[in-house]
């Protein structure tokens, strides 16, 4: 979830350098897009963390099960399939989640363990929290897990040390570099369209989540608070742009994005307040509209002939 307000940003400080990257050809035919879904309860949020400690965590009423059976019936009613980057600590909490998922044919990938951001952790409490959270949905879903997204899409330029962890605990592709400048997340000189990085130990694919490029600026349009509160015109745009370079956009979202009745949370700034509680109970109608619109599927569908889908491994 953004923890910075939803507004454009000019490209005007130093960029970044990124590794050697190698941007992907376009695929052929029709495009299909990528719907991704962050599996988290509105608890885990981020902007969240000052108002809801980690020990509470257990006792908070859940509200996940109802929104990701909204979400897996929009993708079967349009014979779609999704990516879904589950929470370790919902693995361990609701398995049948998990083998729901996997049993609907959709990709179970990662999104860690405890839902820190990476700029929070060392590269030891990094590659701790991803490895248990590929451990555990491996265990559930019963096939390689390949796919990473960080909390918040918080890998910024000086946390790149995080891809090379990624591919040396077996992850194949990464979506978690927004090429967009945020405080806290972003790597604003990243490309837009799916590309290799060469890390140090080995080739990782890089899937951002969509952006549009107007008068200079590069805009969100993937998901999450923007798509609640900014004109469905803007991601119909960016969609569409995406689909004519030859290239899936990547569609985030949260479960409770679509859950108006989720208690709310006392004392949380009203920029907060906004961010995390408005347009909830027109995200479902609008991501209807998208898929009426557009052909949507997962991550390693698209990928899966380049990326080396190994049998799970032994533990
Ligand atoms: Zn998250």
């Amino acid at each position: 979830m953004a923890s910075s307000s939803p507004a454009s940003h000019t490209d005007t400080a130093v960029a970044p350098a990124l590794p050697v990257v190698t941007p992907l050809s376009p695929l052929t035919g029709t495009v299909a897009h990528h719907f991704t879904v962050d599996v988290e309860e509105y608890f885990h949020v981020s902007a969240m963390e000052p108002h809801i400690r980690v020990a509470e965590w257990d006792g908070m009423e859940s509200r996940l099960e109802p929104s990701m059976d909204r979400l897996l019936g929009l993708l079967d009613a349009h014979n779609a399939k999704g990516t879904f980057f589950v929470l370790g600590w919902i693995a361990r909490k609701y398995p049948h989640i998990v083998r729901a998922i996997a049993d609907g044919g959709h990709e179970v990938a990662s999104h860690g363990t405890m839902h820190q951001r990476v700029t929070m952790l060392t590269p030891r409490q990094f590659r701790d929290d991803i490895r248990e959270a590929r451990q555990l949905l491996e265990d559930l879903a019963g096939e390689s897990v390949i796919g990473y997204r960080a909390p918040s899409f918080s890998i910024t330029a000086d946390r790149l040390w995080a891809l090379d962890i990624l591919v040396e605990e077996g992850y194949q592709y990464d979506s978690s570099l927004f090429p967009i400048r945020r405080a806290g997340y972003g790597l604003r000189n990243g490309l837009r369209d799916p590309y290799w990085i060469s890390t140090a130990a080995g080739p990782l694919l890089e899937v951002p989540p969509t952006t549009l490029r107007r008068a200079g600026q590069t805009l969100p349009a993937a998901g999450g608070a923007y798509f609640r509160l900014f004109p469905l015109g803007i991601f119909r745009r960016a969609f569409q742009e995406t689909g004519e370079r030859g290239h899936p956009g990547t569609f985030y979202i949260h479960p409770w994005e679509i859950d108006p009745d989720q208690p709310r949370v006392a004392g949380i700034p009203l920029t907060t307040r906004i961010r995390h509680y408005g347009g909830l109970g027109r995200t479902f109608s609008r991501m209807e509209r998208m898929f009426f619109e557009f052909r949507f599927t997962s991550i390693r569908e698209n990928y899966g002939s380049v990326l080396t889908l190994s049998a799970r491994p032994e533990r």
